[in-house]
């Protein structure tokens, strides 16, 4: 791996703009299990459960399901050592911009300042009648099993509230997406930390990026579909790869 440390180090400090891609895998050792393996969220919980139809016909019942959800995978999660190295990679100017997969915050808990969080954030909740955001708190600390017994509503003009994070059956929000998109094109050295590469349309960035011109570096446990297109492709945990790669950054 030491070798495919240091090309990955050499593309980070030679490019003029870096880009990283995140996924769970970052978040999985902050205690956060991954929603789509085997064994993970959506196998004991069912989707349908989580879809925008069920929030827009069952408000209440969805607040009570994800309640019992929220207190279950979001037990207070601290960032790891791979979210403390991406923040310091940015922090050195090695690295400009994170799109995250992840709703769970953490990158900016780590110190990353340029996140696009891309399926919103959970620890949010936003207004569908006049459109405003809030922290979750106090929404969220109320927001556990025995605890709910409906939606909550929108402190400011009573509106029902809906968290900030893409439902199933919901669009990833315009805006971020292009910004996104954007990113990809610009990329000189494009990063995937952490994610399989699975769900689209953000599955689809990497290959979007080598086509305008950026070299491509994967860390990821499991092979993904772009491995044959990237510079390098190093097989390893973040939470391991991460690290090493900050230290040849900032070192070499
Ligand atoms: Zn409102």
């Amino acid at each position: 791996m030491d070798e495919d440390i240091e090309r990955a180090a050499d593309l980070l400090r030679e490019a003029d703009t870096a880009v990283a891609l995140t996924g769970a895998g970052v978040s999985t050792a902050s205690g956060i299990p991954d929603f789509r393996s085997d064994g993970g969220i959506w196998d004991r919980y069912d989707p349908n459960d989580f879809h925008i139809q069920r929030f827009r016909s069952d408000p209440d019942g969805f607040w009570r399901d994800r309640a019992a959800l929220v207190a279950e995978v979001y037990d207070g999660p601290e960032p790891n050592a791979a979210h403390e190295a991406l923040a310091a990679l940015e922090d050195a100017g090695a690295l400009d911009r994170i799109v995250t997969q992840n709703v769970d915050g953490v990158h900016a808990d780590a110190g990353s300042e340029e996140v696009i969080e891309i399926h919103g954030n959970g620890g949010r909740v936003a207004c569908r009648d006049c459109g405003d955001r809030f922290d979750a708190d106090p929404h969220h600390a109320a927001v556990r099993p025995g605890d709910v017994d409906g939606a909550p509503q929108c402190p400011r003009c009573d509106g029902l509230l809906k968290p900030d994070v893409v439902l199933f059956g919901e669009r990833l929000p315009a805006h971020g997406l292009s910004e996104a998109r954007s990113l990809a094109r610009a990329a000189d050295c494009f990063l995937v930390a952490g994610s399989s590469l699975t769900v689209e349309p953000v599955a689809s960035l990497p290959e979007l990026a080598v086509d305008t011109g950026a070299d491509l570096v994967v860390v990821n446990l499991d092979e993904t579909h772009v491995a044959d297109r990237a510079a390098v492709d190093i097989r390893a945990d973040v939470t391991e790869a991460l690290p090493a790669l900050r230290r040849a950054v900032l070192d070499g």
